[in-house]
């Protein structure tokens, strides 16, 4: 009898299955299963793939001595690999249990005999579904980042089964750490700002204007909500508000320059990169316009009050104030910006990356 894997069977019933499995791996894809959700690695295999492979590749197919395939016993153990993917339940297929037991009986032997390698694992999901059927299984792959992950999904939760918790108790102590050192930087009222935003500001040098510099006007731009600038005696006053698709696409920036724009009330002249960067090193005008603070639906968006003004400036003399020993403890990267690195900043008169 020749000695040949399901997967190599060219019949209708494994075709409509490598379809299925494909369709179900897309929508996998879409979603986030569990063992993807601190990192989204782009290339990582759907377990439902990674399922039907490793089934596939080691159920021996249904040969008659005559090398034709027995199409009735095909159709049944098909049926029986649909079952164990998951492909005919009611949730995603990879919510589902592996159900070893079923697989081993479809095997008739011992999986641990069974020694698979993937030489570029990448995430390492193939090789996660080896395991769970009980295969040994061997990876490795070339970058880092990936052997990281591969050794965090593939290894680390057997060896130590009570990580979970840890990193969720040394995460609450970090959390609680830094509240207690920073958060009062953050207070306004009652109420806690999650971050601010601030804008580059230059000098128009057709009209003297003080240009806030952005690319586009949204916070949120589902809910259709954006800042609006209007210029005023020189100077500019921010509103924020509900904005139209067109409104929200205004800017005074893009594609390298620079736009006193007319619909804030600007004389409509382009600015040249050359010009808008030079001032930005020389002047280093800045402007703080939206305030994120946290809402019962989320994320809200307020201008900017004294108080959060008085944060930064006490915020900035904390830091100066313990320069010296955050330099001690190596907290500050003082290494040099390099000219092509992190969209060209050093021509903004930014050299190291902490000004950053
Ligand atoms: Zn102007």
């Amino acid at each position: 009898m020749r000695s040949s894997r399901l997967i190599e069977v060219e019949d209708i019933e494994t075709l409509k299955l490598f379809e299925d499995v494909s369709e179900e791996a897309r929508k996998e894809k879409l979603a986030v299963p569990p063992i993807n959700k601190l990192l989204y690695w782009w290339t990582r295999k759907p377990i439902s793939v990674a399922r039907a492979i490793i089934l596939l590749s080691t159920v021996p197919a249904p040969f008659r001595e005559n090398g034709e395939v027995e199409k009735e016993k095909l159709k049944e153990m098909i049926t029986e690999i649909r079952e164990l993917i998951g492909l005919n339940s009611d949730v995603r297929a990879y919510k589902n249990d592996p159900k070893i037991g079923r697989f081993q009986k479809l095997l008739d032997f011992d999986p641990s005999g069974i020694f698979v390698m993937d030489p570029f694992a990448g995430q390492g999901n193939l090789m996660f579904s080896a395991l769970e059927y009980g295969l040994r299984a061997s990876v490795m792959d070339y970058n880092p980042v990936a052997y990281v992950l591969m050794k965090s999904i593939l290894e680390y939760p057997r060896k130590y089964p009570h990580l979970a918790e840890d990193v969720e108790k040394y995460g609450k102590e970090l959390i609680e750490r830094t509240e207690k050192e920073l958060g009062r930087f953050y207070k306004r009222g009652g109420r806690t700002a999650l971050y601010y935003i601030w804008c580059w500001c230059i000098k128009c040098p057709y009209c003297g204007q003080r240009v806030p510099l952005t690319n586009q006007m949204w916070l949120d731009k589902n809910g259709k909500i954006g800042y609006w600038f209007r210029f005023k005696n020189g100077d500019f006053e921010v509103e924020i508000r509900q904005l139209s698709d067109k409104k929200g696409e205004k800017h005074t920036q893009k594609e390298g320059n620079a736009i006193c724009e007319k619909s804030f009330g600007g004389c409509g002249n382009t600015i040249s990169y050359e010009h808008m960067t030079r001032d930005i090193a020389e002047r280093r005008d800045k402007e703080l316009i939206a305030v994120v603070v946290r809402s019962r639906k989320g994320k809200a968006f307020e201008l900017p009050s004294e108080e959060d003004r008085k944060n930064f400036e006490e915020a900035a003399k904390y830091l100066k104030e313990n320069w010296d020993s955050f330099l001690e403890e190596d907290l500050i990267p003082t290494e040099d910006l390099k000219e092509s690195e992190l969209f060209r900043l050093t021509n903004y008169g930014l050299k190291k990356w902490y000004e950053v």
